[in-house]
């Protein structure tokens, strides 16, 4: 079977992509419970402060695999044939089969984005280890991203995993540089950081979050330490686009909060990928 697909472009490009949109739908799961998870474990803490150390908490089991998905309207379970990415989707008219109340275009929208950036990875690196890690990484992001637009959080879980993957990838495979993933990871995490402190002290206000620094410092892992400018850059000029987009079409009272993990995502992403030649292009129009 690796063989096979080691030797066939197109069947490996297939894999990627139907393996991707079944990873896809369980990011869809992923980006709903975990926000959900990690409150309910805030809530436990505070529990234990306020009710004493042997509080159990009476909430009924909640984790990726428990309860089953159900439709959030009339409680009908998803069964088999209504979970298979897209066509379902498409089959059902995006609609709950029970109470035909409609199941959002995100679910189909998350699967196939999944599969086709995963896909654009292993087209553009081929067939090795660090194809292999980016496409990871892919999914990682599109977590990272979708759970940042709903509820403004970069959970650990994600930024610290594509962290240490980076590195232990660095240290392990020929393909990358350990020397400049360590570096790329501090300098990453330092930069935001300093911008954070140097918009406290100026303003007063917090411009963005403790996530935010932890995922450049996973993305300076990835890209090395050289394409950390490239990667500041890109999320600077896109999240300024869609926030001056953003700001024009809602703005009544002047501050808007907009989570910056998506832009440094999709940032992080495109270096990834296209990192040498925009670093080449930049370079050579100055
Ligand atoms: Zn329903």
């Amino acid at each position: 079977m690796i063989e096979f697909l080691a030797s066939n472009a197109l069947a490996y490009l297939i894999f990627v992509f139907i393996l991707s949109l079944l990873v896809g739908s369980f990011l869809n799961v992923v980006i709903y419970r975990i926000p959900v998870m990690m409150k309910n474990a805030w809530q436990d803490d505070v529990d234990q402060h306020t009710k004493g150390e042997d509080h159990v908490s009476t909430r009924p089991t909640f984790n990726l695999i428990k309860p089953d998905s159900t439709c959030p309207k009339c409680q009908h379970k998803i069964r088999a044939w209504e979970n298979i990415p897209v066509i379902s989707w498409l089959f059902l008219r995006g609609k709950c089969s029970a109470c035909k109340t409609p199941i959002s275009f995100r679910y189909p929208f998350v699967e196939l984005l999944t599969a086709c950036l995963s896909t654009l990875v292993a087209h553009q690196l081929g067939f090795n280890e660090l194809a292999f890690g980016f496409i990871f990484v892919t999914w990682l992001l599109v977590a990272m991203t979708f759970i940042d637009l709903d509820e403004m959080l970069l959970p650990d879980i994600f930024t610290l995993s594509m962290l240490w993957l980076g590195l232990l990838m660095a240290v392990y495979s020929p393909l990358m540089n350990a020397h400049d993933a360590i570096i790329g990871a501090a300098l990453g995490y330092l930069s935001l950081f300093s911008v954070y402190w140097g918009f406290k002290l100026l303003t007063g206000k917090e411009g963005m979050g403790f996530g935010d620094f932890k995922l450049l410092a996973a993305i300076g892992a990835w890209v090395g330490w050289q394409h950390l400018p490239i990667v500041i850059l890109l999320s600077s000029v896109v999240g300024a686009v869609v926030g001056i987009a953003l700001m024009i079409k809602k703005n009544e009272n002047g501050t808007l909060a907009i989570p910056f993990g998506p832009y440094l995502a999709a940032a992080g992403f495109l270096t990834m990928l296209y990192g040498n030649d925009i670093a080449t292009w930049y370079l050579s129009t100055l």
